[in-house]
């Protein structure tokens, strides 16, 4: 049977080590603070912000919440963004996705302050993670990475398969896999024989967003599982791999709930605490 790595773990780690960081900035009147902007009613969203709202008042990080109703404009989320862009005491600005359909998302996204961008969603932090160089990291591919590297699972010189290629999840994490000597494969919809790519894996990563998609025929023995979907199915969370056939074959894996989602939020902690102590 595979090994559980532990999400919820290495996520108390990793808030632990941002402790005394978040209170040197606090005593020295930097407090970081993080400003959500939540569109409209998704009842998933609002799980998601109050989640996140919660890791900062555990951690002393100052936060507050912009509630526009559902049927905004481009412009009008544009001058909430600008206004937050231009507040001193804001370090972290966050636009909660999916937004409404008549909103740009990208427009939206792109006017947000780059060196503001705890999500790293921003195209000059994208541009400077394909250059390798420091800056905010999309928080899931980077939790993904701390778990691999605290639990010493080595990545240099192995085969990495990522299923999904968005730009929040798949493409990040494997340009982040490649920064670290994995050699790299990446699988979409329109990917020819997928079993046959994804047997291949040392390290497998499932971003695609459809309940346990990956079996048995998709996991070769002693790999390294990752699994990233949260797919509800009758009001129960899921993931995008079979949770028998992961924890029968794998060396190691990660279940759905407790493996990748508290990851996502101690990453977003971690780039807050980053955003205000570069504002030096
Ligand atoms: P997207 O829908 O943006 O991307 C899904 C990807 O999966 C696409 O690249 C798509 O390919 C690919 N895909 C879809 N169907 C297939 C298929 N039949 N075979 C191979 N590839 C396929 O999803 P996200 O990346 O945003 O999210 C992926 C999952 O991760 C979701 O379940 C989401 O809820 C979860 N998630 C979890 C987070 C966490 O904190 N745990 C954070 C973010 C997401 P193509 O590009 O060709 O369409």
């Amino acid at each position: 049977m595979g090994r559980i790595l532990d999400g919820k773990l290495i996520r108390d780690q990793i808030l632990e080590e941002l402790r005394p960081r978040v209170e040197a900035l606090t005593v020295s009147g930097r407090q970081p603070k993080l400003a959500v902007v939540l569109v409209g009613e998704d009842p998933a969203s609002h799980v998601y912000v109050k989640n996140k709202i919660l890791a900062c008042e555990k951690l002393g990080i100052a936060s507050t919440k912009i509630t526009p109703p559902a049927d905004l404009s481009t412009d009008d989320l544009l001058g909430i963004i600008q206004h937050l862009n231009g507040d001193a005491s804001v370090h972290g600005i966050l636009v909660q996705l999916p937004l409404p359909k008549q909103v740009d998302a990208a427009k939206a996204l792109h006017a947000i302050d780059p060196a503001k961008d705890v999500d790293g969603f921003h195209p000059v932090n994208g541009g400077l993670m394909l250059d390798g160089a420091p800056g905010p990291r999309p928080c899931t591919p980077s939790g993904i990475m701390e778990l691999l590297r605290r639990y010493n699972i080595p990545i240099e010189g192995r085969r990495a398969v990522v299923v999904g290629r968005s730009g929040i999840v798949g493409k990040p994490m494997a340009l982040m896999l490649l920064e670290a000597n994995a050699t790299v494969t990446i699988c979409h919809s329109r990917t020819a024989n997928l079993a046959e790519e994804c047997r291949r894996a040392d390290i497998l990563v499932a971003a695609i967003g459809r309940a346990e998609f990956l079996g048995e025929d998709h996991i070769r023995k002693g790999a390294v599982v990752i699994d990233v979907g949260m797919n509800r199915v009758d009001g129960r969370l899921t993931g995008d791999v079979d949770p028998e056939a992961m924890a029968r074959l794998s060396d190691s894996y990660t279940p759905v709930p407790g493996g990748v989602g508290p990851l996502t939020i101690a990453m977003l902690m971690s780039n807050t605490v980053l955003a205000a102590e570069k504002r030096g």
